[in-house]
């Protein structure tokens, strides 16, 4: 590893910054290592052939489990097809080499595409100013509700201590609200599985910061109500933030600014399709109106003369991440967003259609919660008596990865499954006659699932508690 550094004692960075660089000969490991974590032995290596070691790594590579290998139905996560042409971008040598401190003149191409890519978010938002900055759809939601903390300020408002979360939220929205230090409450649902705006109307007052709505939402409902939200949230001086890790379901036929949502975020690496799962990486880009504007992070790609440049918004809230986001995600979408062109639309139309084809087909063997035309996703429940957890573990032996169980929390025994887009009907139905299979199983026979897995079934909540990351 050491090797690998290069022999230069610092060279000047765009800002000015020095980029401390060891001297590689100088450097000896009983220097830069504490004692305690020097070997006192050599590591016992195992001494084995090659095909031995390369059948060891091919066989391990082949437990795992992704979209690549296998269809994962994981509701609100988007799992869909990451096609090759997104690999092919971002790994362009020209981008994939660019060192984040290169000159803005050396980078005008990679300036380019984040420029474009903010044109093509407000195209698909219907909002005027975007960051590409947030890296994680998570970083996205407290982003956005910084800039709204920071408008307030700015206004000289300090009563706003309150942001509103429906029951349906994702955990990131409350926990959203209470890293940007407000305080949130919950609203209740209606009978449609939308958020109460009779309830709303009661809860809103000048303490009120914002609402983060989820759209088509959890259960996936569509908020048939996001105008008359806006409008009393407006009426009380408060902001209407949309989470957008559902765009999949909206591309090409619901701009939220034009429902008067205030400020978003995308999951570019859910709707715009780039590999993500186990926790990264990802990109949680926003995109706001005229008024939240200013106060975006910074920098942002600007055009400039003949070239473009990053600049910094005025009432900037500052960084969210270094550098510039995660630009290998901004490519992949870029390209994604690019190769659909003018029928993006049909993205929505086909994740909307293959979720509710699964909904007519599980329909009398699962119960349906909310029996209406659903959007990109379905939530289920199994037959009385069976238990979510044991219908998703033996899902795992017929080749499938569970939908999302137990989420959303408003509904028992939830099964969230979210087909995408990118799966055919063969594929949809092979997945119904395992669901429809399971359902007649013995709760005895699931509880045994999975017997094909690497691992049987584990104490999941005793494994998060006492975490053995070795052997
Ligand atoms: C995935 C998701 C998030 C969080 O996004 P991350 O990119 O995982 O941080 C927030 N809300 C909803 C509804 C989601 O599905």
């Amino acid at each position: 590893m050491l090797g690998n550094l290069i022999r230069d004692k610092g060279r000047e960075g765009r800002r000015g910054y020095t980029l401390p660089r060891p001297d590689v000969k100088s450097v000896s490991l009983e220097k830069v290592l504490p004692k305690g974590a020097l070997r006192k032995e050599k590591p016992k290596l195992a001494e084995v052939d090659e095909p031995t070691v390369v059948r060891h790594y091919t066989n391990l590579s082949r437990q795992n489990w992704g979209i690549d290998t296998n269809f994962y139905p994981l509701g609100s996560c988007t799992m869909k097809h990451n096609p090759r042409a997104n690999e092919a971008a971002a790994n362009t040598p020209g981008f994939a080499g660019l060192h984040p401190l290169q000159s803005e003149s050396q980078a005008q191409g990679a300036l380019q595409v984040m420029h474009e890519l903010q044109g093509f978010l407000s195209e698909v938002s219907g909002f005027p100013a975007v960051s590409l900055q947030p890296l994680a759809g998570a970083q996205g939601e407290l982003t956005s509700i910084l800039m709204v903390k920071k408008f307030f300020e700015d206004a000289g408002d300090d009563a706003r201590t309150t942001v509103l979360v429906p029951s349906t939220a994702h955990g990131t929205n409350p926990a959203t609200a209470t890293m940007a230090g407000f305080g949130s409450k919950e609203i209740g649902l209606d009978e449609h599985g939308c958020v109460d705006v009779e309830e709303l109307r009661e809860m809103v007052d000048e303490t009120t910061a914002a609402l983060m709505i989820t759209n088509p939402n959890t259960c996936g409902v569509y908020e048939r109500n996001m105008v008359e939200i806006a409008e009393v949230l407006h009426e009380a001086g408060a902001f209407l933030y949309m989470d957008g890790a559902n765009m999949n379901a909206n591309l090409g036929r619901m701009r939220p600014a034009d429902k008067g949502v205030d400020v978003m975020h995308f999951n570019l690496h859910k709707t715009f399709s780039t590999p993500h799962g186990g926790g990264g990486p990802g990109s949680g880009a926003i995109a706001c109106s005229e008024a939240l504007a200013p106060f975006r992070p910074d920098p942002v790609a600007e055009k400039s003369g003949d070239g473009y440049a990053f600049v910094r918004p005025d009432k900037s809230i500052g960084r969210v991440a270094g550098f510039h986001g995660n630009f290998g995600q901004v490519l992949r979408a870029w390209n994604y967003i690019k190769m659909h062109g003018p029928e993006l639309r049909d993205v929505t139309d086909m994740a909307v259609l293959n979720a509710n084809y699964i909904r007519a087909r599980l329909r009398g063997t699962y119960r349906i919660p909310y029996d209406e035309l659903c959007k990109h996703e379905v939530v289920v429940q199994p037959p009385k008596g069976k238990k979510a957890l044991d219908v998703a573990k033996g899902l795992i032996d017929h080749g499938y990865h569970p939908p999302t169980i137990y989420f959303p929390l408003v509904v028992k025994e939830a099964m969230l499954i979210e087909p995408t887009e990118t799966e055919s009907k063969e594929t949809l139905d092979d997945f119904i006659g395992t669901m429809l299979e399971l359902a007649e199983s013995t709760s005895e026979e699931l509880e045994e699932a999975p017997v094909s897995a690497p691992t049987r079934r584990l104490d999941e909540a005793r494994a998060a508690r006492k975490l053995k990351a070795r052997w």
